[in-house]
């Protein structure tokens, strides 16, 4: 849709739409699909690989040679940059926040296979690391991209706005009407992309993210501004409606990263009912949303529901103690 735009291939798309009756009817509400972005292909897959598929286009075109990001310690983001890096031959940084943990697992094992070079920035801000990092290159004579936390700029969000136009094209030929959309929200590229492609594609349903780390105010003012900009970055002329910026903050839980009965529960329940796998960060705690909102009665019985599934089943493996608790 926006040729214009560099684009490189990182993924599989249009990703597929599956039906989840088993959880839908357990549940007494509304019908539930799941839009599979886990299933984007890319090392473990997940919503940034469309993300990536722009950004590394453009470092690539700015004639980097080594990419940087940065994340929490099972950062998803971090997993798929450090894939796609590898895919186009670039040095890959990771800055990640904290301390080398205990056991390296998870998404920080796949980190360390793809070849990523991992930096630890304690106490330190990130963004001053990545600096310092793209400092040492520059004297190596090599030339740094610094890709933005989650991939949250207007190009990444750019990717988002497909991936709606995606959806939409889905439900029309499956002949299902989506009434709302619902997705885990963090650094907003996501849901930004999402809300300018719901206009950009005429979807009619709401859009809601569920909030993982972030309360809904200060989560709604950068999602809009980062809206606002990704519409102007890809010259689309409507006028978005601050309205349509819909995020719950009710399902934080013990805070970022932090698994609770709630997430353990709906990772469980959908895994057993569907056999299908959440994550422990994003989805689980999306999912837990979801499952109360549908038990307070918050949709009808005839209406169909989307679940953005946007991937981070890796990291699993560094939850497990958690997810056996009882
Ligand atoms: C990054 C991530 C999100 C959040 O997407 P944002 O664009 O940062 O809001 C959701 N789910 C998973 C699995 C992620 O890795």
């Amino acid at each position: 849709m926006h040729n214009r735009i560099p684009r490189v291939s990182l993924g599989h798309f249009p990703t597929p739409i599956d039906h989840l009756p088993r959880l839908s009817r357990l549940l007494g509400g509304p019908q539930i699909y799941v839009k599979r972005d886990d299933l984007t292909g890319l090392a473990g897959g997940g919503n940034k690989t469309r993300k990536l598929e722009y950004l590394i286009a453009d470092a690539l075109e700015q004639g980097a040679t080594t990419v940087l990001t940065t994340g929490a310690v099972q950062s998803n983001h971090a997993r798929q940059t450090a894939a796609a890096a590898a895919r186009f031959g670039l040095r890959c940084y990771l800055v990640l926040r904290s301390m080398a943990p205990e056991h390296t697992t998870g998404n920080l094992l796949l980190d360390r296979l793809l070849g990523a070079r991992v930096r630890w920035a304690g106490d330190r801000n990130p963004f001053e690391v990545m600096q310092e990092i793209a400092n040492e290159e520059r004297v190596a004579g090599r030339k740094s991209y610094i890709i933005p936390y989650g991939g949250s700029n207007p190009i990444g969000a750019s990717a988002y706005v497909d991936a709606m136009e995606e959806a939409v094209r889905q439900s029309l030929d499956a002949g299902i009407r989506f009434d709302v959309m619902v997705f885990p929200s963090s650094s907003g590229g996501t849901q930004a992309g999402m809300v300018v492609g719901a206009r950009a594609a005429n979807f009619q349903g709401r859009v809601l993210g569920i909030s993982v780390d972030e309360q809904s105010e200060p989560m709604r003012q950068n999602v809009q501004e980062l809206a606002e900009l990704t519409r102007a970055y890809l010259g689309l002329r409507f006028e978005l409606d601050p309205e349509d910026i819909e995020i719950n903050d009710d399902y934080l839980g013990g805070g970022y990263a932090v698994m609770g009965a709630a997430e353990r529960e709906a990772i469980q329940l959908v895994a057993r009912e569907e056999g299908l796998l959440l994550d422990p960060v994003y989805t689980g705690r999306a999912m837990a949303g979801l499952i109360d909102l549908i038990r307070q009665g918050a949709f009808q019985r005839d209406q169909t529901v989307l679940f953005w599934h946007t991937g981070g089943t890796p990291a699993l493996y560094a939850y497990a103690h958690d997810l056996l608790a009882r």
